[in-house]
């Protein structure tokens, strides 16, 4: 669940190997790979050697990720780097978060390169890879911006069986992948039985870590789910503004409620990734100010900002998409607030930017990845917003994802540690 970075072995004894990589030096063992030699390009996992690549490869990991220079402070404007002194010993305030959402120029990429030097410097290069499957696209909500709304009636929709549901788990399990989220619309079709039922039998197939989001269920549904393996919970609360939140859903969600149930998954222990969407009509700056704070407090595991994407079929079809730069600033800000969070790119991005969007959002302070694993005949019909998953994922693929007990160790301590 890691991607090793590739460093260069520029020394080795019997065990041991000299490795450098961005300027640093480290001692890895070397016993795990034979034949290490100077000059060999090696990728490693907690300060042991997995497996030589060759250096093309190794180009080709490294150019995944880009590394950004700190941008020289010479010339920026004298408040932002005030703020950014402060974001270092204290909490931000609504003004300075606000004065940081709306930079641009040369301060917006200093914004970036911050976030992005707090990412290497804290998490390091653990980027952690989610797998989807996405097993309904029922939902009894009628959200104005979503395509599963229960009004649209122009999609297809499908639902997949229990044994259908396990087998794309063990597929992706067999690929590497070692946690899973589970994905659907709100749709009770799924009682909580069947909910127990998918996850024991997952959990008794593959060893993987498995997260839901299946949005508003009662505290006795997700407290079964967690006793039968459920680990985390993605959750958004989707906007911190109450009247907002009234727009978008005229009917059926309820906000007060959005919060009530972060509160009990909190108590259930369970790992919460939740957030907001960004350049939803009608929100305002302040709003957003305003979600990273209450996100800050409430101190979540995992956070993400999907920009808003117009759908087809919705109140909101015509609507303008969110702005990229604003949904990279709000990761950015998280990132100089929430030093150690999961920040994921999340598939709205990739769909707005589908050539360069993930790798914007790394370079932005993001430091996890989702891939849908739903079999390729449903993907289509999970339309939440027409997607395009133009980024390519086989190298993550290849070189983050490891069958190996130390990988499913260093993710159960990662998911721990905040
Ligand atoms: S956003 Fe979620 S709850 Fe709302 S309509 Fe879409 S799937 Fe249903």
């Amino acid at each position: 669940m890691c991607l090793t970075i590739p460093a260069k072995v520029i020394k080795t004894n019997a065990d041991k190997a000299v490795i450098f990589r961005d300027g640093v030096k480290k001692i890895i063992d070397a016993r795990t790979v034979e034949g290490l030699k100077v000059g060999d390009w090696v990728l490693y996992i907690s300060d042991i050697a997995i497996q030589k690549v060759s250096a093309k490869d190794a180009k080709e990991i490294l150019d995944l990720l880009e590394y950004t220079n700190k941008t020289d402070p010479e010339g920026l404007n004298p408040v932002f780097i005030e703020i950014i002194k402060n974001s270092k010993t204290r909490k931000l305030n609504k003004e300075e978060i606000e004065f940081l959402l709306k930079t641009n120029g040369r301060e917006k990429e200093a914004l970036f390169s911050e976030a992005d030097m707090i990412r290497r410097t804290y998490i390091k290069d653990f980027f952690c890879i989610h797998g989807i499957i996405e097993f309904s696209n029922y939902c009894k909500n009628d959200c104005f911006y979503c395509g599963l709304r229960k009004e649209n009636d122009k999609i297809l929709r499908y639902r997949m069986g229990v044994g259908e549901i396990v087998r794309a788990a063990e597929k992706a399990f067999k690929k590497g992948y070692k946690l899973m989220v589970l994905q659907s619309g709100d749709d009770y079709f799924y009682t909580k039985e069947k909910l127990v039922e998918i996850i024991k039998k997952i959990k008794e197939k593959c060893r993987v870590f498995i997260f839901i989001s299946i949005g508003e269920r009662n505290f006795e549904t997700y407290k079964a789910l967690r006793e039968a393996g459920a680990d985390g919970v993605l959750f958004r609360f989707e906007t911190s503004n109450e009247s907002l939140f009234n727009k978008l859903h005229p009917k059926g969600k309820n906000f007060k409620n959005r919060f009530k149930t972060l509160k009990f998954l909190k108590e259930l222990k369970y790992f919460i990734a939740t957030g907001s969407i960004v350049g939803l009509p009608y929100q305002v700056i302040s709003d957003l100010a305003v979600d990273i704070m209450i996100l800050r407090d409430m101190n979540a595991d995992m956070i993400s900002f999907g920009p808003f994407v117009p759908c087809p079929n919705t109140p909101f079809a015509d609507k303008q998409p969110g702005d990229i730069d604003l949904a990279l600033k709000m990761m950015s800000i998280l990132r100089l607030e929430m030093k150690n969070t999961k920040i994921p790119v999340v598939t709205a991005l990739e769909t707005l930017d589908p050539k360069k969007g993930r790798k914007r959002a790394i370079k932005a302070g993001a430091n996890a990845l989702m891939f849908n694993i739903t079999p390729k005949k449903y993907q289509p019909l999970y339309e939440i917003y027409k997607r395009r998953d133009a980024c390519d994922r086989k190298t993550w693929e290849k070189y983050g994802l490891y069958n190996t007990e130390e990988s499913y160790k260093m993710l159960e301590e990662k998911l721990r540690v905040k």
